[in-house]
């Protein structure tokens, strides 16, 4: 857990107690905790607490892969049970985009405790409409779904602005958090892509905005961030998937996660280019390629899909079979 508690920090919000919610004496006691209960230093379950006083925000909510040796094990959520026991606290959450291991948790802990509001993107809030469906939480919350630079407000002490970010997943937010003691930049999931499959760029003046004005603390973690260098964009596995599909003499099988929309994308476009129906396997990509081709993040037309029960009766160099395996919560 991380404690700031304002002392000695120059920010233009600094803790004076005015906006304390139970008077000088509180509002000097009042600090802001943040308690990740998942997600740091492993890949799954991100889950952030953020508190100050009274009120308790949290920053997505994920799953995580069973790894070896889980056996019968479906999915792995982090322990929330302080959450339960100070839900009356929780006045809202943030969802950064809608992978998985970001909001594959939410429709389970609505199970155990309500949250009042969910932030997030159109896309992210889309494909956990249809999870919150399955589950039967969906008069557990409320889903406001945000634009770039929208600023939203969560309890009396948090504000946030969703800026544009860049990743593997369409519709990404990284987060300006701001609280009593100042500005947290939470990056959330990211990579700098210059070129992005989309065209929708990060919004780096909006993040050197913030720097002028002065950040306490910077939040990022985002999978290999520790490694050195940059790493490619995302459109550069284009010329070489379009290589082996070109090249292959028979069906082609492709595993991706499903919520990597980008590369799903990608994917669809080949197989229309190289003269191959497509056929899906497994239920997320069914879900989450309906879900995208509904609000326009990826463009296909009906007629390159054929039903899997159909793909025998095609020549196997004219199929493509994209499929991704994404853990489901049992009913
Ligand atoms: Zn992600």
């Amino acid at each position: 857990m991380t404690s700031f508690n304002g002392n000695g920090h120059r920010g233009d919000n600094g803790n004076n107690g005015s906006n304390g919610v139970n008077g000088k004496s509180a509002a000097r006691q009042a600090a802001l905790r943040v308690i990740p209960l998942g997600g740091l230093h492993e890949i799954g379950k991100n889950t952030c607490v953020f508190e100050y006083g009274d009120d308790i925000m949290l920053v997505d909510a994920g799953l995580a892969f069973p790894s070896d040796g889980m056996h019968g094990v479906n999915v792995v959520m982090p322990d929330t049970s302080y959450l339960k026991e100070n839900q009356k606290r929780i006045r809202g959450m943030i969802v950064t985009h809608g992978h998985e291991d970001h909001i594959g948790g939410i429709s389970h802990h609505l199970k155990n405790f309500n949250i009042p509001v969910i932030y997030g993107p159109r896309l992210a809030l889309a494909m956990l409409t249809g999870k919150m469906e399955e589950a039967g939480v969906m008069d557990r919350t409320v889903l406001q779904t945000v634009a770039p630079r929208d600023v939203v407000k969560v309890g009396q002490h948090f504000s946030v602005e969703f800026i544009r970010n860049t990743h593997s997943m369409a519709d990404s937010y990284s987060l300006a958090i701001t609280t009593p003691v100042g500005t947290i930049i939470f990056t959330g999931d990211f990579k700098f892509d210059h070129t992005p499959v989309d065209g929708e760029h990060f919004d780096l003046a909006r993040l050197a905005h913030h720097g002028e004005q002065g950040v306490l603390c910077l939040f990022s973690d985002s999978t290999n961030a520790e490694v050195p260098g940059f790493c490619p964009p995302e459109r550069s596995v284009f010329p070489c998937l379009d290589r082996h599909i070109a090249q292959a003499e028979g069906r082609v099988i492709i595993t991706t996660f499903a919520s990597s929309i980008h590369r799903v994308a990608m994917i669809l476009e080949l197989a229309l280019k190289n003269g191959r129906k497509v056929s899906l396997l497994g239920r997320s990509m069914l879900n989450v390629i309906a879900k995208a081709r509904e609000l326009g993040y990826m463009r296909a037309p009906d007629d390159l899909f054929v039903p899997i029960k159909q793909i025998r009766d095609l020549p196997d160099r004219e199929t493509l079979l994209p499929g991704g395996a994404e853990p489901h919560l049992p009913r």
